[in-house]
């Protein structure tokens, strides 16, 4: 589904991504573990497309297709989903009002019609359960007034609607207190089951007792250094990113 190979990228001429390789299959969930600093929130965006970083060397292959051709929105309608891509606050559109033009522009993508009012109420009712959100938000606009769990909650909702192929939760975990968090995990485990892969960035490995990936991979200074499967995470969260040769004071 997903194959990055030598991926190379840069902040302001400052190279970040050094050399990153990865493969996700349909269907699983990987997990990218890293200290501070280590290039987990730039490659997040860089699969997003986002324009303030530059690949300079390397492939990206979606469903076999090369998205580094793609804008944001079209990786966004070919079924790529970044969570907190949307993080900001947009003034008189209401998140219901947000969300149907989303899902209309996916639909679009894939052919089909728009979706009809009364479909459209039925689906937020089933997916707004799923994460036990309260449907009231909807009314407000995009994120104003969330509280933290609220918001990431909204995420997994949209993901849950929007049904992406591929969804990438950068520190879903942060902020949230341990009820919001099962929560969300809850919801992600759920649209796991449909055979939808994630790639779960995470700085602990708390989140990763709920969401518990298929693959581990460490990200320290812009590349791969160690893949394992879930022990990984298990063991790095007793040995710290020391045992591999990092200094995480150094790194924040
Ligand atoms: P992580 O998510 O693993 O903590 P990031 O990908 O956020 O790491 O950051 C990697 C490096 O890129 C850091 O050294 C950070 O300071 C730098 N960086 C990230 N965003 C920007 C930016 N907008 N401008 C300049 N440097 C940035
Ligand atoms: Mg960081
Ligand atoms: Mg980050």
């Amino acid at each position: 589904m997903l194959e990055i190979k030598n991926l190379h990228a840069n902040i302001e001429d400052q190279p970040i991504l050094k050399g990153l390789d990865l493969t996700i299959n349909a269907g699983e969930v990987h997990s990218i573990m890293g200290p501070n600093g280590s290039g987990k929130s730039t490659l997040a965006q860089v699969l997003a497309g986002h324009e303030a970083f530059e690949v300079t060397e390397g492939e990206v292959r979606f469903h076999g297709e090369d998205i580094l051709e793609m804008e944001a929105d079209e990786r966004a309608r070919a079924g790529l989903f970044l969570a907190f891509q949307y993080p900001v606050e947009i003034p008189g559109v209401s998140t219901m009002q947000f969300l149907k033009a989303a899902l209309n522009a996916h639909r679009k993508e894939r052919g089909q019609d728009e979706i009809g009012a009364v479909e459209f109420m039925q689906l937020v009712k089933t997916k707004a359960k799923l994460v036990e959100l309260n449907q009231e938000l909807l009314k407000r606009p995009v994120n104003e007034g969330f509280s933290g769990g609220e918001k990431k909650r909204h995420e997994i909702f949209q993901l849950a609607l929007l049904e992406p192929s591929l969804a990438i939760l950068d520190e879903t975990d942060s902020g949230l207190d341990i009820d919001a968090l099962r929560i969300v995990a809850e919801g992600v485990n759920q649209l796991r089951k449909e055979g939808r892969s994630f790639l779960v960035i995470t700085h602990y490995q708390r989140l990763l007792n709920y969401i518990v990936p298929d693959v581990v991979h460490v990200l320290v200074n812009g590349r791969i250094v160690k893949t394992g499967g879930r022990e990984l995470a298990l063991e790095l969260e007793k040995s710290g990113y020391a045992e591999l040769g990092v200094d995480e004071e150094a790194e924040q």
